[in-house]
């Protein structure tokens, strides 16, 4: 027996949305700016570049092990940046303090009628040698020039060629080594994928995604910093003109060539003057989590919304006129309006305690959650095919659909949230954290946390000078 849309006792405020919710209205945000502003460059943004005295890029190593071979011939951006080991697993690459040692990399980028023998003259280099090249069973490829493509030519300390690489298409080169201005080697390769570290910074006037174009970050990035800090902070009710982020963050790139971004590694959010940080571990599994500077996580064990989309349409309290029992009761849930057939999610992992039939609450579903938490789904229309008492869900998943089953007047869902057998109000619940850092990564992960937030203090925006 229970409650319904009731516009007249209406509605405590939806303080939070899921991170889910958020997502998918930032995606349509997203889509919206897209179409509206056409294909944007990225990195071009003069915050997104890394401070030099921070700057770290980090590379594959290539097949060959040598230490000449992180090096990559760079352009001007990357050349900010040094770089280290396959940090894609790795959260604390070790650093190669000089990528380069002793080379001089130029970049030619091949023009229309280019030969390879033309290029070398401007280079002031032998005709001879370029013809030796040609003639190469791997490197006769270079007898016809692709325009675009880019070679890239390294000269040792004494100012001799000691290596040529061409770029054949996106994924592959040439590399040709020299001594004594004699070719010795050369073979086709996997250009190696570089990860680079970069940050950004920006304070938010009008929007998150306007201030994150500034600062000239993919809509993949700020999609992860709204899910990063999406249980502490509501993306589409909280920011706040003045906001500000500062994040550290991956970069994959090729010859010096963004082709993607990673992960952000660190992050700051300031939102109505409270700081939240956030910096990434992966365990050796390589399970990535974020967790705050004192090791705790930043993900909670429940979303607040069992819906992607939602509406509060009657809140949690002692005392609400029952608009069907025309009875003054408690409501000791909240109920969303939505359409029938609208997916309702499990708000956190947990097994199915019962499901079906019960009474007034027409189709539930009701999920124990650990031993303290239950959580329950009521009036559904039906339930995801293929579930049982006792099936395992995870949160997020969808486990059945609005509906008007039970004592109503009309589609919803009502949600309840028990702690201990006893009715919380979901809305204001302060639900539990998932697990903090694992003791035995905890004291490395503390250190390596504020090594990372400090590296984000150059890039924070201006602080008005206090008076
Ligand atoms: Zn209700």
């Amino acid at each position: 027996m229970k409650y319904m849309l009731d516009s007249k006792h209406a509605a405590a405020p939806l303080r939070r949305r899921t991170p889910k919710t958020v997502f998918i209205a930032l995606a349509t945000t997203v889509l919206a700016i897209s179409a509206f502003a056409g294909p944007r460059i990225l990195g071009d943004a003069g915050r997104a570049s890394a401070p030099t005295g921070h700057a770290q890029e980090s590379s594959v190593p290539p097949p060959v092990a040598a230490s000449r071979e992180y090096t990559q011939p760079e352009h001007p951006v990357a050349k900010t940046i040094a770089t280290a080991a396959p940090a894609a697993l790795n959260p604390h690459p070790p650093r190669v303090d000089d990528p380069a040692p002793g080379i001089d990399w130029q970049t030619h980028e091949v023009r229309r009628g280019d030969t390879l023998g033309r290029i070398f003259s401007e280079f002031s280099l032998g005709i001879g040698l370029a013809s030796r090249i040609v003639e190469h069973e791997t490197a006769d490829v270079l007898k016809k020039l692709m325009p675009g493509h880019r070679m890239s030519l390294g000269f040792g300390p004494d100012g001799a060629l000691v290596q040529l690489r061409y770029e054949l298409d996106r994924t592959d080169e040439i590399v040709v080594r020299f001594e004594d201005s004699q070719l010795v080697a050369a073979n086709r390769r996997r250009i190696p994928t570089g990860i680079r570290e970069r940050t950004a910074s920006q304070t938010i006037g009008s929007s998150l995604f306007r201030a994150a174009s500034r600062a000239g970050l993919s809509d993949r990035l700020v999609m992860q910093l709204v899910s990063i800090f999406g249980w502490d902070i509501d993306f589409a009710l909280d920011i706040r003109s003045g906001d500000r982020f500062s994040i550290l963050y991956e970069e994959r790139f090729r010859n010096g060539r963004e082709v993607g971004s990673g992960d952000i590694i660190a992050a700051e959010f300031v939102n109505d003057g409270t700081v939240y940080r956030a910096v990434r571990h992966i365990d050796e599994d390589g399970h990535k989590a974020y967790f705050d500077l004192d090791g705790n996580n930043l993900r909670g064990t429940f979303l607040k919304t069992p819906m992607r989309v939602s509406r509060v349409t009657s809140g949690f309290s002692k005392r609400r006129y029952h608009p069907v029992l025309k009875k003054w009761r408690a409501h000791r849930g909240v109920d969303y309006g939505a359409p029938t057939g609208t997916p309702v999610l499990a708000t956190g992992d947990g097994r199915i305690h019962s499901i079906g039939r019960n009474g007034g609450y027409g189709n539930t579903v009701v999920l124990k959650h650990g031993g303290q938490y239950s959580t329950l789904y009521a009036h559904l229309s039906g339930f995801k095919k293929g579930l049982g008492k006792g099936s395992k869900v995870k949160q997020g998943e969808v486990i059945g659909y609005v509906g008007a089953t039970g004592l109503v007047t009309g589609p919803h869902l009502h949600y309840e949230f028990r702690v201990n057998g006893q009715h919380r109000n979901p809305l204001t619940y302060e639900t539990p954290r998932a697990q903090p850092i694992a003791e035995r990564y905890r004291d490395t992960f503390l250190a390596m946390a504020r090594d990372r937030i400090s590296q984000l203090s150059d890039t924070r925006p201006e602080q008005v000078a206090s008076r």
